[in-house]
């Protein structure tokens, strides 16, 4: 019979910080990672030479394996407590400060650029924030520690073979399809091979943590419901990821790298936020294991395009009688997918205005050019509910007074960027859960969005269970 002290499900940043901090802590337990994808030495996206995302199966490259949706990053460390999710609610701001520090440590020690953007520049940074004060949004502060897409690969390698090379046991291409759980308390999990489906038995653990990221957010969701474990249903967002010539973004890239902006546009006054800015970044396509084509974004530390993307998020909550915030945002990701035939939809923002869909060759009439070659010129308005398009209109409009020429007939809006974080996971500040011996972290838990924030969930988790007798 397997058995060992702490099981961890899913090899992100969250899963593999709790076994990194286990072991720097001279822990004695015996740890097994259990994770769906790759090591990341075998993790390849097709992409890359094919031009075009095949939708790989049984899962995309871009998202699972060791170091979960952290790989193929942009790897853009948020060292500020008010950016990556609600984990300060849970303990603390100063606590979450520190954390970072820490945690932030860690990633230099394997290699993170010492550079810090964003700080500096008092008088920009000044002006940034008058217009954003005129245009109605609140600009964040934050520094960002900027890993690089090729960076966070070499860095999440370095930390893999670190974990092998001392006593952290990993099984991958193997999914956690059940939770054991007796009397209230977690005994173990129920493992199956990731492309066969087939079951491979039970492994015990005294501990089970699961840090399975966005995509495993649903499968959490079923557990959930499945073995009671205490949850309220949270968020989605619902956004477009937004690219427009570097020339345009050109201040706020330099001064702040990335532009944390928030508002409440009328007249729904739902929360939107500018979100992963990617200075001569890349618009990417990330697959969900039931085939939704999702936007997103990112940018490498030597390798440059002419264009920055960021995503405009809009935020969205339900309660009764519907409380099925992932199924919304499933919904609607495959109405704009059903509008591309499968792929990303793009669509110029003055076609939006002028109520037209963009056509193929009209993209080729821009300054702008799609870094997504196969994203496909069509009518995103057609599929994106009135409210979220309106609160994403509208935001863009506020972001011209911020940044002029952004709100420009050429900029290209790309859909669908969804975020599933969904149910968050009601836990005590030692992240236990109303089952004994379960614990959940990072994205998948609802209370983390971001490298920095699950990295520092899991380096918490670590010290919690160090330090028990
Ligand atoms: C393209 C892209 C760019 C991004 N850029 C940034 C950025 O610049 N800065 C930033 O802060 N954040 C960024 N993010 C978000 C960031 O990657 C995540 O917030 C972070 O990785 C969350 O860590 P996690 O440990 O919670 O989960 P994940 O990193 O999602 O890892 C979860 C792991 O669990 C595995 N898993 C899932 N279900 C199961 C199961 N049932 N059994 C076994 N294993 C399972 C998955 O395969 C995966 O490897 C980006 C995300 C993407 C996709």
């Amino acid at each position: 019979m397997l058995r060992y002290d702490v099981i961890i499900v899913g090899a992100g940043p969250s899963g593999i910080f709790t076994a990194l901090e286990l072991i720097r802590r001279n822990s004695n337990k015996k740890i097994l990672i259990i994770e769906k994808g790759r090591r990341i030495d075998q993790r390849h996206c097709p992409k890359e030479e094919r031009k075009v995302c095949v939708s790989c199966k049984p899962y995309c490259h871009i998202t699972t394996g060791f170091s979960g949706a952290g790989a193929f990053s942009d790897g853009k460390l948020s060292l500020s407590y008010e950016v990556g999710g609600d984990l300060p609610k849970i303990i603390g701001n100063d606590r979450a400060e520190e954390l970072i520090g820490y945690t932030d440590k860690i990633y230099l020690e394997f290699g993170a650029d010492t550079k810090i953007e964003g700080i500096g520049h008092n008088e920009e940074i000044k002006d940034i924030r008058r217009k954003a004060i005129e245009a109605g949004l609140k600009l964040i502060d934050c520094p960002i520690r900027h890993l690089g897409t090729e960076k966070a690969h070499e860095i999440y390698l370095k930390v893999q073979n670190f974990l092998l090379d001392l006593r952290v046991e990993m099984k991958f291409n193997k999914l956690v399809e059940d939770l054991i759980i007796e009397e209230g308390k977690v005994k173990g999990v129920k493992i199956a091979d990731s492309k066969t489906k087939n079951e491979q038995g039970i492994i015990y653990g005294d501990k089970v943590i699961i840090a399975t990221g966005r995509k495993g957010a649903n499968w959490l969701k079923d557990m959930c419901i499945k073995h009671e474990i205490h949850h309220v249903a949270g968020t989605v967002d619902i956004g477009v990821r937004v690219e427009v010539r570097n020339e345009i973004m050109e201040k706020v890239n330099d001064v702040l790298y990335e532009s944390k902006l928030i508002g409440y546009p009328e007249p729904f006054r739902n929360k939107v936020r500018s979100f992963c800015q990617n200075p001569g970044g890349f618009v990417s396509q990330e697959n969900y294991d039931n085939d939704l084509a999702i936007v997103n974004g990112h940018s490498y530390k030597d390798k440059k395009s002419n264009n920055t993307n960021l995503a405009i998020l809009s935020s969205h909550n339900f309660s009764e009688p519907f409380n099925q915030p992932i199924q919304y945002g499933k919904k609607v990701a495959e109405l704009v997918n059903m509008l591309g035939n499968g792929k990303i939809l793009v669509q110029r923002f003055g076609d939006i205005l002028d109520g037209k869909r963009t056509w193929q060759k009209e993209l080729e009439q821009s300054n702008v050019k799609p870094t997504l070659p196969d994203a496909v010129a069509g009518d995103i308005t057609s599929a994106i509910p009135y409210r979220p398009m309106m609160n994403i209109i509208n935001f863009v409009k506020s972001m011209n007074t911020v940044v002029p020429g952004f709100a420009s007939k050429e900029t290209l809006l790309y859909g669908p960027e969804i975020k599933f974080y969904s149910n968050k996971i009601n836990m005590d500040e030692s992240f236990n859960t109303n089952i004994e011996g379960l614990h959940c972290l990072g994205d998948s838990s609802g209370w983390t969005r971001g490298l920095m924030m699950a990295s520092v969930m899991g380096v918490l988790m670590g010290r919690i269970i160090s330090e028990e007798k």
